[in-house]
C-alpha cells in the first residue's frame, strides 16, 4: 500500500516540476530554493520507494544496503527541513540593500550545520525490527534525525514569529499548513505507528506551495505589477519634474515677454530696433509654446491631462482661430480661405480650449509648410438630437507629406522629411499632442495628403448643443482703447523683483498706478494699515506665505475685505483657474502675462463705470 502511495506522490512532483522548469520564472532566491525542494522531494521519495521494494525483494533489513538508504531518507528529512527553514528565512528577511549578504551568512551557517550533523547520521549505527509488518527504526542515528527536525521545525517557526510583519499573509500559509500537517503526523502515528506518513506530507507541502506562492504565472504576473507601480512612480516623477521646470522657464519668460511687447508699443523705439525687438518677441513666442508642448506630452502621459467641458461661444472660438492665423500668415504670400458653416449652434459644451489648440496646431502647421498659395479652413456639422458633430478641416497647398511618412505623423518628436524642413522651426510634438487630445475628446483625426501638392487635415468632433445658454454672447472684444481707467490703484504681490517691474509697467500702459510688494506679509500689513486698492494681483508662489495662504490670512483678519484678487501663476497646467477659484480667488492670469487675458481682467475689474 505505502509504495503505491509513494510511487503516486512521485509521479505527481515529477510533473510538478517539469511544469514548473518548462514555464518562465521570476528570477530570485526564493524561487531557487523552492525548485531545490522539489529535487529533493524527488530524492526522498525515490530513497523511499528504493527501501520498500529492497524490502519487498526480501533484504535483510539491517543488511548494509537497507540501512545506507534508509539513512539516506533520514538524510533528506533533514536537508528538507534545512531547504524549508532557509526559504522561510528569506520571504521573512526585509528587503535591504544587505539582504543577500545575509541570506549568504545564513547559507554558510546552515551549511556547516549540515557538514557537522549528515556525517553523525550516515555514521552512527541504526537497527530495524520488525514489529509486525511495520519495520521499526531504533539508535543514535535516528535520535539525532529525529532532534535535528524537532530544532529546524522549531527555528522555521520562530524566524515565521519573529518577521511576521514582514511576510505577506499569503506565503505564510505553507507554514501554518505544515505546523498543521506535522502535529497531525505526530498524533497519526502514536496512534497508529504503522502510518509512515511523513513523507506524503513533505510533497503536500510542496504542492501547497506552488499553489500559494511559487505558482510562476501568479509571480510574474506580480512582478509585472510591482514594476508597473515603479514606471508608474517614475512617471510621476517626470511629470512633477516637468511642470516645476515649467515654473521655473515662465517666470523668467514673463520677463522677456512683458519688456519685448512693451518695447513693440514704444512709439520712440528706432525701426533698426524694432526688428530685432520682434524677434524676440517671435523667439519668446516659440519657447513657451515648446514648454506648453512638453507640459501637456507629459500630463497626457502621465493621464494626468482633463478635457474640462463648459458652456462657449463657438463664433467666438472661430473668429480668434481665423484672426491668430492670419497674424502667423504675416507676409507670406498665401491666401486664408475661410469656410464656417453657419448653422452650427452658437452656444456649444465641451472643451473650448482644448478645441482651439487642435485647430491652433493644424492650422499653424499648415503655414508653417505651405509657402505660397491657400489654405482652406472650414467647419461643417452634423446635428443629431443635442448633439453637433464638427467637422473641421485644414486643406493647404504645402510641400505635402510621402505616403510611407504619414503613420509616423501622430509619433512625438518626429519630425518628418528634415532635409526640406531644417529652416522651418518645431519640436514634433504638435501633432502627437493633437492625436491624444482627439482621442480624449472621442473624436477622429484623418490625414490626405499629396506630396509636393499639399495636405489636408480632417478632424471631427461631437460638442453638446446647449438650449439654454447661462453664457453671455456677442460679447465685444475688448481692445486697450476701450479701456478707460482712471485714478485707480492695484497692489502687485510677487517675490521677485523682475516680475513686479513687468507687472508695474504693463499696467502703466493703461494708465493704472501699481504698488508693488514683496511678500504676503506686506500686503496684509498694508490692507490692515486701511490702504484701498482697487484690484490686487497675487502671485501664488511665494516663499514662507503662499499667495493662496496669505488671501485665506486677509480673509480671516480683515472680515470686510471685498478687494477683487486675481491669482498670478507661473504654473499654467489645466484646471488651475478652478482651483484658484476654489480657493477663493477672482480670477486666474498665467505667467507670462498675455495682453489679451490682462485687457479682460482690467476691463472686468476696473472699467466699470
Ligand atoms: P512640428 O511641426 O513641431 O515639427 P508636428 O507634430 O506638428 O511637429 O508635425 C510633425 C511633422 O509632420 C512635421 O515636422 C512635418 O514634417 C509634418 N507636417 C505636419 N503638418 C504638415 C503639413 N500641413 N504639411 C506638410 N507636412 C506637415
Amino acid at each position: 500500500m505505502g509504495l503505491y502511495f509513494s510511487i503516486s506522490a512521485l509521479i505527481i512532483i515529477i510533473l510538478f516540476t517539469y511544469n514548473f522548469l518548462s514555464k518562465e520564472r521570476v528570477d530570485n532566491i526564493e524561487t531557487k530554493i523552492y525548485k531545490y525542494l522539489l529535487f529533493l522531494t524527488i530524492f526522498g521519495l525515490s530513497m523511499d520507494i528504493t527501501t520498500c521494494i529492497l524490502f519487498r525483494v526480501g533484504v535483510d533489513i539491517n543488511s548494509l544496503w537497507y540501512s545506507l538508504c534508509s539513512k539516506l531518507v533520514f538524510v533528506y528529512f533533514v536537508l528538507w527541513l534545512l531547504l524549508f527553514a532557509y526559504y522561510i528565512k528569506c520571504i521573512s528577511l526585509p528587503s535591504s540593500e544587505d539582504y543577500r549578504s545575509k541570506m549568504m551568512n545564513t547559507f554558510y551557517t546552515f551549511a556547516l550545520f549540515l557538514i557537522f550533523v549528515v556525517p553523525f547520521i550516515l555514521i552512527l549505527p541504526v537497527k530495524f525490527k520488525l514489529d509486525g509488518d511495520i519495520i521499526v527504526p531504533n539508535g543514535i542515528s535516528v535520535f539525532i534525525t529525529y532532534g535535528v527536525c524537532f530544532i529546524l521545525i522549531l527555528y522555521s517557526i520562530y524566524i515565521a514569529i519573529r518577521y511576521h510583519k514582514n511576510i505577506e499573509g499569503k506565503k505564510l500559509r505553507p507554514l501554518y499548513i505544515f505546523c498543521v500537517l506535522m502535529f497531525s503526523n505526530f498524533i497519526i502515528q502514536s496512534m497508529f505507528p504503522s502510518a509512515f506518513l511523513i513523507n506524503y506530507l513533505l510533497s503536500l507541502v510542496v504542492v501547497i506551495m506552488y499553489f500559494t506562492i511559487e505558482n510562476p504565472d501568479v509571480k510574474l504576473i506580480k512582478q509585472l505589477n510591482e514594476a508597473k507601480t515603479q514606471a508608474e512612480k517614475a512617471n510621476m516623477a517626470k511629470t512633477e519634474f516637468l511642470s516645476s521646470m515649467s515654473h521655473e522657464i515662465r517666470t523668467p519668460l514673463n520677463a522677456i515677454v512683458g519688456f519685448s511687447n512693451m518695447l513693440l508699443e514704444d512709439k520712440n523705439l528706432p525701426d533698426s530696433a524694432k526688428d530685432e525687438v520682434n524677434d524676440i518677441v517671435m523667439a519668446s513666442d516659440n519657447l513657451l509654446e515648446i514648454v506648453n508642448g512638453i507640459l501637456d506630452i507629459s500630463k497626457i502621459e502621465a493621464g494626468k491631462l482633463e478635457i474640462i467641458n463648459t458652456e462657449y461661444d463657438f463664433n467666438k472660438v472661430t473668429t480668434e482661430l481665423i484672426a491668430l492665423t492670419k497674424g502667423r500668415l504675416g507676409d507670406k504670400p498665401i491666401e486664408l480661405i475661410t469656410k464656417i458653416d453657419d448653422t452650427i449652434p452658437r452656444v456649444l459644451y465641451g472643451d473650448a480650449s482644448r478645441l482651439k489648440q487642435i485647430c491652433v496646431n493644424i492650422l499653424t502647421n499648415a503655414v508653417k509648410y505651405t509657402k505660397e498659395g491657400s489654405i482652406t479652413f472650414s467647419i461643417n456639422s452634423v446635428v443629431k438630437n443635442d448633439v453637433c458633430r464638427l467637422i473641421i478641416s485644414v486643406e493647404d497647398t504645402g510641400i505635402g507629406i510621402k505616403q510611407e511618412n504619414i503613420n509616423k505623423l501622430f509619433n512625438k518628436f518626429e519630425r518628418l522629411d528634415l532635409e526640406d524642413n531644417v529652416t522651418i522651426e518645431g519640436t514634433g510634438l504638435g501633432l502627437a499632442i493633437t492625436k491624444k487630445l482627439v482621442d480624449l475628446m472621442h473624436g477622429k483625426i484623418v490625414v490626405q495628403s499629396v506630396y509636393g501638392k499639399g495636405s489636408k487635415f480632417t478632424v471631427s468632433i461631437d460638442q453638446r448643443i446647449v438650449k439654454n445658454p447661462t453664457i453671455k454672447v456677442d460679447a465685444p472684444v475688448v481692445k486697450n482703447d476701450d479701456i478707460k481707467v482712471n485714478n485707480k490703484l492695484v497692489l502687485v504681490v510677487d517675490d521677485n523683483k523682475i516680475n513686479l517691474k513687468v507687472a508695474e509697467r504693463l499696467l502703466g500702459t493703461y494708465s493704472i498706478t501699481a504698488e508693488c510688494v514683496e511678500s504676503g506679509f506686506i500686503c496684509i500689513d498694508n490692507l490692515k494699515s486701511g490702504k484701498k486698492y482697487d484690484l490686487i494681483l497675487m502671485d501664488d508662489m511665494m516663499p514662507r506665505m503662499s499667495g493662496v495662504e496669505t488671501l485665506h490670512k486677509i480673509k480671516e483678519e480683515i472680515p470686510d475685505f471685498n478687494i477683487p484678487t486675481v491669482a498670478l501663476t507661473a504654473n499654467a497646467l489645466t484646471g488651475m483657474r478652478e482651483k484658484y477659484l476654489a480657493d477663493g480667488f477672482n480670477d486666474y492670469l498665467a505667467k507670462p502675462i498675455s495682453k489679451d487675458e490682462l485687457n479682460r481682467v482690467i476691463n472686468e475689474y476696473l472699467n466699470k463705470e
